[in-house]
């Protein structure tokens, strides 16, 4: 049996992705075409990304790239700004000190965006750290944050940036280039829609410097960055790439290159479903800052979490997703990114929920599917 997921990824994954990925396969270490194959598929996701920075992509899931990104800047002793207004946030300082930096952990309110002003305000005084860490949309509460404003400020007091936008790239704006984003960190499981197991970075000139300065080795080999230097001169990768993930991942971004609505598509859905909880007497876990690719809702005091996930997934065949960490058991959360972003997905999924949270007792003030597709009908 084949449930219905609108989770905050694992997104769907269209028919011409799962037909790329069983292609037949060559020696990717030994065929020449596949370093061209990969070569264009980084320059293909850069341009996506609207930036001349290289892109790599790594053989992992989307953690992978975090974790790299870090490994390959940090140096003992470093100073690091980790911007903590969430759970994936917080997580940042963990890989600065596994690598041995001292993370100053800048925490705010995690039911808002970051202030971009008090921040501002903050780095008056205090701006000698080497990078800072940025989530773009911290998952577990769908939170989103202004990267467009916070990368530009934190660089004009030289502090690199590493930006872990695994969840809303493409489904939110990212403009490498204009935002001055030095690291930027994707997956291949979410917006993109392509299964699970790929990470991508896209790396500035300005990063690849840090790097090639450091005084110390990187301590690791898997998330070292610096291995791919020179990977098409050379003919050589530091491992052997999973080749069909990476057919997979090429034909999901010719489905992005050519879906021009993208943006729209994600805003316009997002925006229907939140007003359509709203309007049923369901309240948003975040009080601003709301990600066009994930929409989180507190449980109501009626209910449980596991209950109306256990129904959904039992009555309905739909997987929603709960939370984890602080926020475990307190939301539900629906993600509609990528393939999963359509009106006809979504409406089913809200259809569905309606029903579980009248039988579990809830007031729903109005309908949820039907003030959903009121959106798209007017
Ligand atoms: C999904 C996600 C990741 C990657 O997590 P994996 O479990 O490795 O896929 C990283 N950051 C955010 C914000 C995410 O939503």
């Amino acid at each position: 049996m084949l449930y219905q997921i609108m989770t905050p990824g694992p997104t769907q994954v269209r028919e011409n992705v799962r037909i790329a990925r069983s292609l037949p396969c060559t020696n990717p270490d030994l065929d020449p075409n596949f370093y061209t194959y990969y070569r264009e598929t980084c320059q293909l996701i850069s341009s996506l990304l609207h930036t001349k920075n290289e892109t790599l992509i790594l053989g992992g899931e989307g953690i992978l790239g975090l974790e790299a990104a870090c490994a390959s800047l940090t140096e003992p002793g470093d100073p690091v700004l980790v911007l903590d207004n969430g759970v994936f946030g917080k997580g940042f300082a963990d890989f600065v000190r596994i690598y041995g930096g001292e993370p100053y952990v800048y925490s705010c309110d995690y039911l808002h965006t970051i202030d971009v002003d008090d921040l501002a305000e903050f780095l008056k005084k205090n701006h000698d750290f080497k990078y800072a860490t940025v989530v773009h949309c911290d998952t577990p509460s769908g939170v989103l944050n202004d990267i467009s404003r916070i990368c530009p400020l934190l660089k004009s007091y030289g502090i690199l940036t590493v930006v872990d936008s695994v969840s809303a790239m493409f489904g939110e704006e990212v403009r490498v280039d204009d935002y001055q984003v030095d690291l930027l960190c994707g997956g291949s499981q979410k917006v993109v829609s392509a299964p699970p197991g790929l990470t991508f970075v896209t790396i500035s000139p300005e990063a690849w410097t840090a790097m090639k300065n450091r005084k110390s080795p990187i301590a690791s080999f898997y998330a070292n960055l610096l291995t791919f230097e020179h990977y098409y001169e050379n003919q050589w990768f530091p491992y052997t790439m999973p080749m069909s993930d990476i057919k997979g991942l090429r034909t999901a971004f010719e489905n992005i290159e050519e879906d021009s609505h993208i943006l729209s598509r994600h805003a316009q859905i997002a925006q229907a479903v939140r007003d359509a909880l709203t309007s049923c007497g369901l309240t948003l876990h975040t009080k601003d800052g709301y990600s066009n690719t994930v929409t989180v809702f507190n449980v109501p005091s009626q209910t449980t979490a596991s209950a109306i996930l256990t129904q959904l997934k039992e009555e309905h065949n739909l997987l929603l997703a709960g939370s984890f960490d602080v926020l475990e058991g307190q939301v539900i959360r629906i993600g509609h990114m990528g393939e999963n972003a359509r009106v006809e997905k979504v409406s089913k999924a809200l259809k569905a929920l309606d029903t579980v949270l009248r039988k579990l007792g809830v007031t729903l003030t109005n309908d949820l599917e039907q003030v959903f597709l009121d959106h798209f009908t007017k």
